[in-house]
């Protein structure tokens, strides 16, 4: 056994390679991007001879589980690795794997991010792993991380399903000491043998419906004896009955002390799960004589939704649709929000034992960085349209952009973008907004977004001739993750662009530097005047990515 110390992502990603992963896939997204990052850096080193690992960004999170699919399909095991809001991008694979006949064991990492530190929404990945009728592992520390990653390959072999391992931020991000196992061999080669296993034809999507419906009384008897769901009942006090899950189990028990005082001395009853599908019989046990139940969960109220059908009307239950654990049923826990739903008063510290009160500190908002390209870029757009428009609140124009760095642009000083909704929404919205009749209507998107999922809305704006512009903010990276390599190089935009159909005349490669502002202006203005599409590319590297770049040509004697 070996220790290392490792971020939770990184556990993962390690859990992964000792399992015998043969191949990964994923797109850069927070929290769950070090998981990729690790793999791809340390694949090589980890290789037995001839078994090579392929670790791979791919062009969006349903590519990655569809390349994954087929590596399960010939045998061999496979990873993908994404934020939660890809799992919405890769769903249709998602629900549709779940009812092959999985022969590799097949791991869906999904990072969730709760509190919203950098996402646009706070969704719980558990609910798809029910709605897919997939089992889900959610570790609570670093250790889990590992151990359930390999455990969850082989789950996926022994009840030939994908099995989703649900992270969340704070568990990503942090960093711990863990041991690890041996490494496991790759599968070999080894092709699925009854075919039909993997063809959705109606006719045998509906058998292996009915299989996938029969797998579920197994791995409930799974989840049943899994030891991460543990049920203390022995010497405790069950008419209060807590149940906790993932981190929600470590914020509870550094309160436990004080809430068992609170209590004189009775220590609750409790349920902590971590493996799912939920354990039934296990809750029907916890609650037989509780009058209360406290549901301490990270995310969304997956298990205390259920619990309403499960138990008796008389118990009062608390969780996040009460508004107790957290009060107001959004957000992150944390100790002190969990202590807060407990009923205990907050925690006396060092500082306000000795009665010091640090001052507030300012607020830092998130901005673009210094020199950016795309602060440029959106003065030349907020010129444009100034100048076309001049009328306070420009009621005719529709400014839509996308999930990125240039998402920033939405504050001040450049306050351009009017929505950003979902990678790719750009250009559908500002496709939709110019036929409902606004005239001078742009799409924001990046060049790795657009690549994502905008392509195929400008391919519906192609045919339809859309009076729109595609401003594409290409800064050659996908730079809020970190400087991931995009799917496509620069000079590889245009050609695919014209291949789709747009009118050359319409295509416009502008450089995007403040020396330009007045030519750039000019140019987009006519753009925008013209009752067609265009597409603008704005093109400078991103300054952290030249950094990078800069850095390594150094180091590899490249460069000075
Ligand atoms: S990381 Fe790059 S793209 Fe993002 S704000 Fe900084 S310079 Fe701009």
């Amino acid at each position: 056994m070996n220790e290392q110390a490792l971020l939770g992502d990184e556990a993962v990603a390690l859990g992964a390679i000792h399992a015998g992963l043969s191949a990964a896939y994923g797109y850069p997204g927070t929290p769950s991007t070090e998981i990729m990052e690790y793999l791809i850096d340390n694949a090589s080193k980890e290789d037995g001879a001839g078994n090579a690992i392929r670790a791979q960004w791919c062009t969006n999170e349903k590519t990655a589980l569809e390349a994954a699919l087929g590596v399960s399909f010939a045998g061999k095991r496979a990873m993908v690795t994404m934020k939660h809001v890809g799992l919405n991008v890769a769903a249709d694979p998602l629900m549709n794997g779940s009812l092959l006949g999985i022969k590799g064991g097949l791991v869906i990492a999904v990072a969730d991010d709760p509190g919203m530190h950098s996402s646009q929404n706070e969704q719980d990945s558990r609910f798809y792993a029910a709605f897919a009728f997939i089992p889900c592992l959610e570790p609570r520390n670093q250790q889990e991380a590992y151990t359930m990653t390999r455990e969850a390959f082989d789950l996926s072999e022994r009840f030939h399903v994908p099995v989703l391992l649900r992270m969340c931020t704070r568990l990503s991000h942090a960093r711990s000491q863990i041991q690890t196992e041996p490494k496991r061999n790759q599968n070999p080669l080894s092709k699925t043998e009854d075919k039909t296993q993997w063809m959705l034809l109606p006719a045998y999507a509906k058998r292996n419906y009915i299989s996938l419906i029969e797998k579920q009384t197994g791995l409930g008897e799974w989840s049943l004896a899994h030891p991460a769901n543990k049920l203390e009942l022995e010497a405790r006090d069950t008419f209060l009955a807590v149940i906790t899950s993932g981190l929600g189990g470590n914020y509870y028990e550094e309160n436990l002390e004080d809430f068992v005082k609170s209590r004189f001395g009775k220590v609750p009853a409790r349920l902590h799960i971590g493996a799912y599908p939920l354990p039934e019989d296990s809750i029907r046990r916890l609650c037989e004589k509780a009058e209360r139940v406290i549901v301490i969960e990270e995310g969304q109220p997956v298990i205390e939704e259920r619990l309403r059908g499960l138990l008796p009307q008389r118990i009062v239950i608390e969780g996040r649709l009460g508004g107790n654990v957290p009060v107001n049923r959004t957000g992150e826990l944390d100790p002190d929000v969990v202590r807060r739903g407990l009923g205990l008063p907050p925690r006396s510290n060092v500082l306000s034992a000795a009665g010091i009160t640090l001052p507030k500190l300012p607020g830092r908002p998130p901005q673009l960085c210094q020199g950016c390209p795309h602060a440029d870029s959106y003065e030349t757009i907020k010129k444009a349209v100034q100048d076309l428009d001049p009328a306070e609140g420009h009621p005719n124009t529709a400014l839509n952009a996308d999930i990125g760095c240039y998402a920033l642009g939405a504050l001040p000083p450049y306050s351009v973008p009017e929505s950003i909704v979902c990678m790719g929404a750009s250009v559908g919205m500002a496709r939709g907004a110019a036929e409902a009749g606004l005239k001078y209507v742009i799409g924001i998107i990046g060049d790795s977004t657009f690549l994502h999922s905008g392509i195929t809305a400008l391919i519906d704006a192609i045919v339809a001739d859309t009076p729109m512009t595609l401003v594409i903010l290409d800064n050659s990276i996908v730079a809020m993750t970190g400087c991931q390599q995009t799917m496509l190089a620069s000079d590889k935009l245009r050609p695919l662009i014209l291949g789709l159909g747009l009118n050359p005349e319409h295509l416009l490669e502008l450089e995007a530097k403040k020396p330009l502002l007045e030519e750039n202006t000019g140019k987009l203005k006519r753009e925008l005047e013209y009752r067609g599409l265009s597409v603008v590319i704005f093109k400078r590297e991103c300054l952290e990515a030249f950094r990078k770049r800069k850095k390594a040509e150094k180091e590899n004697g490249a460069g000075d």
